[in-house]
């Protein structure tokens, strides 16, 4: 499943690739997994991208006039492609573009001159896949009010990087919220981007069990648990700024220190790291060096 690393990664690349570009092309090959209607699809045609950025576990694609959020949950992934580039298998919505006469101003450093930017002239096409077809595309045109689950208030917390979320705001928060760690860190409404595995690689970094209770920590684990949060997923960002360009479809997980790692060593103490499935995750932890 796509979390906050993975997203912010995506999203900094096709924002790069894409702003200021308009819209070719709107089309649906996999209409079940899109929440609008065709004219509105159509609609989507000549605007221009103003903006692409992740919120939580969402790619928000913000145009000149209409807004499309995208939710890939489990299986959803993105594609920067060229018209003509085989569409894989369960592409569920394409958009083509047109040319633009100079990157954004704003486009996220690391996308400077990156060698897998299309040229202004260029036709890149974003695409958006789900072999599961879960996942959702919300076309949300302007003055139509179309609920989008999960973004936004009250079922959306601030981002777990947001730079809004201070430690106090964080010890604030979390006094609402007396239940075992990892569905904790997996809350949206508490704070959003976090899921299976990263829940797994901030526990582990912060020392703590992810069965164990809020309600137990101490006030230094409370806060040991916000600088773990921050640290790992922006070094997360980092690595998949490396690993994970030209190929966004892509979900790299290999540098995970225990997430979907049972049995092998942890690299903190040696440990065998523990594995348990419960409804439908996987859970990894060391039971050496989490407590
Ligand atoms: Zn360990």
């Amino acid at each position: 499943m796509p979390e906050l690393p993975d997203l912010t990664v995506v999203a900094d690349a096709l924002h790069a690739a894409i702003a200021g570009r308009s819209v070719r092309s709107a089309a649906a090959p996999g209409p079940l997994a899109v929440r609008g209607t065709p004219a509105e699809l159509e609609a989507l045609v000549g605007q221009r991208v103003e903006a692409i950025r992740q919120v939580g576990k969402f790619l928000l694609i913000a145009l000149e006039q209409d807004a499309i959020a995208c939710n890939p949950m489990l299986t959803g992934r993105f594609q920067l492609a060229a018209p003509g580039d085989k569409l894989p298998a369960k592409t569920a919505f394409v958009l083509g573009f047109g040319p633009r006469l100079v990157s954004p101003p704003d486009a996220a450093a690391w996308t400077r001159g990156a060698s897998w930017l299309p040229a202004s002239d260029a036709l890149p096409e974003i695409r958006y896949r789900d072999p599961t077809q879960m996942g959702k595309i919300y076309l949300q045109p302007a003055g139509v009010a179309r609920p989008v689950p999960g973004l936004g208030p009250p079922d959306q917390g601030p981002d777990a990087d947001d730079p809004a979320l201070t430690l106090d705001v964080w010890r604030d928060r979390i006094r609402r919220h007396p239940g075992e760690l990892k569905n904790l860190l997996r809350n949206q409404a508490f704070v959003a981007g976090i899921g299976n595995a990263y829940s797994d690689e901030i526990l582990h970094a912060a020392r703590l069990l992810p069965f164990r209770k809020r309600s137990s920590l101490a006030a230094e684990e409370v806060d040991a648990l916000y600088v773990a949060t921050r640290a790992t997923l922006a070094n997360a960002v980092e690595v998949l700024k490396e690993r994970v360009p030209p190929t966004f479809e892509l979900q790299v997980r290999d540098f995970l220190a225990v997430h979907d790692k049972g049995g092998q060593p942890c690299p903190r103490c040696g440990t065998r790291i523990t594995e348990v499935r419960a409804g439908g995750f996987i859970t990894s932890f060391c039971r050496g060096c989490q407590r």
